[in-house]
């Protein structure tokens, strides 16, 4: 029988409502939530790991990369045949494209949590637990990068996104739909994703800042990332990669400071372009040195750039890794 470590780090499928607060914290340990998922010993030999146990909106990328180093000595080990992380919903995506961007190993790494805790009714962790585990295992999930799974339906880290903040069927890839299914304990895949990267390294830079744009927006909040000394800031332009004209400045000062500029959109599918050539729009920031972030959402698209800056400050060499493949480069 194959063997799976699952290592634990919080979030909802760790938590119970705690009477004192009549909300829901992390309570339970790794070993209390495997004992509910009942049967799984006739699957795999499971060995658990707490290696944290935190709400996911307290992770921050320097934990994601921890968790990256011990998730690879995990699979280095020649009786393991694959990962199982657990973790918080919220920040689920950034935990799973940071591991997915630096780990290579053929090996199934697959992240999976909970919508609901343990104290409501159809508490959903011993199935994603279960489902995960039996992803684990599968020979047809090697060599498929970091996959998450939720609900019964297996995304890539690299495409997916929390699109729903309640539902058990929250974590969607848009423009794409799923990868695979597991049905009935069989992982089915339909599809394969083509687009994704290795980064070689394992430092994180966090003077990296996100910025969405709205309407009427000028260049303050680029202006204060240019005074905290950020070495560079994603924009969530609008629609296909455009900005409201007045924070062109701001851009223009950025670059000129050497800062990276990434250009995403903040919709919710699809990808930026140079298409509009008004002030503000895409080939007026192309022109100036933005790079283009394809189809990323702006969380995304930060820790890649954390994790390009973590590698080269050369930034020829981070437009390669985002571009390459995606645009003329
Ligand atoms: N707020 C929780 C967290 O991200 C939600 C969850 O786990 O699903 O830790």
């Amino acid at each position: 029988m194959k063997k799976v470590a699952i290592v634990f780090n919080g979030g909802t499928i760790s938590m119970k409502v705690d009477p004192r607060v009549q909300a829901a914290v992390p309570s339970l340990s790794g070993e209390e939530i495997v004992a509910m998922v009942t049967g799984i010993e006739n699957y795999a030999y499971i060995e658990s790991y707490n290696f944290s146990n935190v709400p996911s909106p307290f992770v921050t990328p320097n934990d994601m990369m921890k968790l990256s180093k011990y998730v690879k000595d995990l699979l280095d080990r020649e009786d393991i045949d694959g990962v199982v992380v657990t973790h918080g919903t919220d920040s689920l995506e950034e935990t799973a494209y940071l591991l997915d961007l630096t780990i290579q190993n053929d090996k199934p790494v697959v992240v999976t949590g909970a919508m609901r805790s343990s104290s409501e009714l159809g508490y959903d962790g011993p199935a994603n637990l279960s489902a995960a585990t039996c992803t684990a295992i599968s020979e047809e999930a090697r060599g498929k990068g970091v996959l998450v799974c939720m609900n019964g339906e297996l995304n890539s880290a690299s495409e997916v996104t929390k699109a729903n903040s309640m539902s058990l069927s929250a974590f969607k890839s848009p423009g794409f739909g799923p990868l695979g299914i597991v049905d009935n304990n069989q992982v089915i895949f339909y599809r394969d994703n083509l687009t994704r990267h290795h980064i070689d390294t394992n430092i994180v830079e966090a003077k990296v800042s996100l910025i969405k744009c709205v309407s009427g927006m000028d260049s303050r909040f680029i202006d204060f990332c240019i005074d905290q000394g950020d070495k560079g800031i994603i924009i969530e332009g609008m629609g296909r990669g455009n900005i409201p004209p007045k924070m062109v400045d701001g851009i223009k000062r950025a670059l000129n400071k050497g800062i990276i500029v990434v250009l995403v959109s903040r919709c919710f599918e699809g990808r930026v372009l140079d298409t509009y050539g008004y002030n503000g729009g895409g080939k007026e920031l192309r022109n100036l040195g933005v790079i283009f972030g394809d189809n990323l959402p702006g969380q995304k698209a930060r820790i890649k750039l954390m994790l390009a800056l973590g590698m080269t400050s050369n930034k020829e060499e981070i437009k390669e890794i985002f571009e390459k493949g995606l645009y003329n480069i």
